[in-house]
């Protein structure tokens, strides 16, 4: 029987979310918890970088050819920090199709 969660004793906790190697980031598709989704106006960035520098799963990265910043959808979870830190609005977050 499942006891309440007042009854539950800290050494009966399950363990969650351990690591138990370092360097393991890219293993983990932190792009699989995502609701919403950054979208590119590539026409109002001004190639500032900033939305690489913020994005906490690296997942913006330059395309020097291009001359664009591109997506990894893996990794990009959809926190919305990147559009938030953009300083022309140059990503809006729109709902996970
Ligand atoms: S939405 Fe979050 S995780 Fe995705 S690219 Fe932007 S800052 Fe990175
Ligand atoms: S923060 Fe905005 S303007 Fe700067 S590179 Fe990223 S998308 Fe372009």
């Amino acid at each position: 029987m499942t006891k309440a969660m007042d009854q539950i004793l800290w050494h009966e906790v399950e363990p969650g979310g351990v690591i138990t190697e370092p360097g393991n980031a890219s293993s983990y598709h932190t792009g699989t918890w995502r609701s919403q989704k950054p979208v590119y106006i590539e026409e109002k960035c001004i190639r500032c970088s900033r939305c690489i520098i913020m994005c906490p799963d690296a997942a913006i990265r330059p395309d020097y050819d291009a001359n664009i910043v591109t997506w990894n959808f893996d990794y990009c979870k959809g926190c919305g920090i990147c559009a938030e830190e953009c300083p022309v609005d140059a990503i809006e977050m729109v709902e996970e199709g």
